[in-house]
């Protein structure tokens, strides 16, 4: 009886481990996206290639995100995910 209660225990505390770790992860990314958006804010460069400064402004979601390099090889805005028009 006391060897499976053991086992129970440590079994817990293996899961408990699980959810700190996936804890951790999601922290991360928040982190992560919020490194992100404040790049995105305060940054002159362009967010893709983050070299030059942005000199594009994307149709039609009027982001301005990328320099001109950048906003001619892709498809779609890298903020809203908006297909191009124009640009
Ligand atoms: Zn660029
Ligand atoms: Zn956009």
């Amino acid at each position: 009886a006391c060897d499976a209660w053991q086992k129970e225990a440590q079994e817990a505390k293996e899961r408990a481990n699980v959810a700190d770790t996936e804890k951790q992860l999601a922290l991360r990314k928040k982190e992560e996206v919020e490194i992100q958006v404040i790049f995105q804010i305060h940054s002159k460069k362009c967010v893709v290639c983050r070299e030059h400064n942005r000199s594009v402004v994307l149709q039609p979601c009027q982001h301005y995100v990328l320099c001109e390099h950048c906003a001619a090889k892709q498809q779609e805005c890298p903020c809203c995910k908006t297909t191009k028009s124009k640009w």
